[in-house]
């Protein structure tokens, strides 16, 4: 055990080395990891190049944060939820490359979008500034691509090749896009490298991301009697309490997409002592999800949209040709608006005791 535990504060030291100061990380302010100053640099195909990723490590030359984004808020329109699995080498339906999935990010910046975490719109609290659109990312299953860690001159640094790490780089080269993710882990071995589960997993609260139910172990859920059900829901919670004691799983991601045959148990159950009560519960839906206002929105049953070709490009193509059907933040978490007539749309249970504003478009 006590080897354990010096082994683990030396692993927080190389981190604190690596990182400057990972304990004391806010959002925004993450500091340039090693991803951005491995050896190989830019241009070797260590990550992705963006256009303004000739600047040289250490001179962290980050452009103003523009005010305003480019479109009129609409606080009732419709908010992607992306669901990534792999990220590796050969792109197919379940893998991302890293050069797509860079694009990927590069391509929602363009358009307006930065990165809200699933919590948060979940609880109406979507803080962007005015003009901006949230999107939200979810990773499936933990394969070891979203999160790899791999050893570089003795020291233990992110593979910049992996989500984390081009998330982390991409927040550095595009301040306020932001690096909010949650990742839906089963057991036994979540990012598949046994000896650095705890690592991670610290790592990513530290990065502000988020670890969600998937179950146990990846069951189908559709086959499961009700004790079976809460049996692998609340397996997850146990086993992730095993490396985070105190950390609370608060969304599910449906292995399969498949839903329990009671319905309930998929967003609160207990097993044995271990209860949990999810928040958000994901499907593996096909389209974007209503504003957390709308009438229409169901926290137990959010579609997400499957961030691969050709999907992901035709949502992007859609909300360009229907800007209106986009929810777009007004820049106060307090307020709600929305364009004249849609006030309607909304539920007042939701919205709560923000106050809501219309205007004309014209
Ligand atoms: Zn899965």
């Amino acid at each position: 055990m006590k080897k354990v535990f010096l082994t683990l504060m030396a692993l927080a030291v190389m981190m604190f080395l690596l990182t400057g100061s990972m304990g004391c990380l806010g959002l925004g302010q993450i500091p340039p990891t090693s991803v951005g100053n491995s050896g190989g640099g830019v241009g070797d195909g260590h990550v992705p190049p963006g256009n303004d990723s000739e600047e040289s490590p250490g001179e962290p030359e980050k452009p103003a944060l523009p005010e305003e984004g480019p479109l009129p808020p609409n606080e009732a329109g419709r908010v992607m939820v992306l669901m990534y699995h792999n990220i590796d080498s050969l792109e197919g339906e379940w893998t991302r490359t890293p050069e797509n999935f860079w694009s990927d990010l590069a391509l929602l910046y363009r358009e307006g979008y930065r990165l809200v975490s699933l919590l948060d719109y979940v609880r109406g609290e979507i803080n962007l500034p005015k003009g901006y659109s949230p999107v939200v990312l979810t990773f499936d299953d933990a394969p070891r691509g979203q999160f790899n860690l791999v050893e570089e001159n003795g020291r233990l640094v992110i593979d910049p090749k992996s989500a984390v790490g081009m998330l982390v780089e991409f927040d550095r080269q595009h301040p306020g896009f932001g690096t909010a993710a949650t990742f839906y882990t089963f057991y036994p071995t979540p990012f598949r490298q046994q000896e650095h589960v705890v690592t991670k997993y610290r790592m990513l609260l530290e990065l502000g991301m988020d670890i969600g139910n998937h179950s146990q172990g990846h069951q189908n859920l559709s086959t499961l009697d009700n004790t079976g059900v809460q049996r692998v829901l609340a397996g997850h919670v146990t086993d992730t309490r095993k490396i985070l004691p105190e950390y609370r799983v608060a969304s599910l991601a449906l292995p399969y997409g498949a839903r329990p045959k009671n319905r309930d148990l998929a967003v609160k159950g207990e097993y044995q002592g271990i209860s949990y009560h999810h928040e958000a519960v994901l499907l593996v839906g096909s389209h974007p999800a209503p504003s957390p206002y709308h009438s229409g929105f169901n926290p137990a049953a959010i579609p997400r949209i499957r961030a691969s070709d050709p999907y992901l490009s035709q949502w992007i193509e859609h909300f360009r040709r229907n800007p209106e059907d986009r929810y777009v933040s007004d820049g106060d978490v307090n307020v709600i608006t929305v364009p004249a007539g849609r006030e309607g749309d909304l539920n007042q249970e939701a919205t709560g005791s923000r106050q809501v504003v219309s205007y004309s478009a014209r």
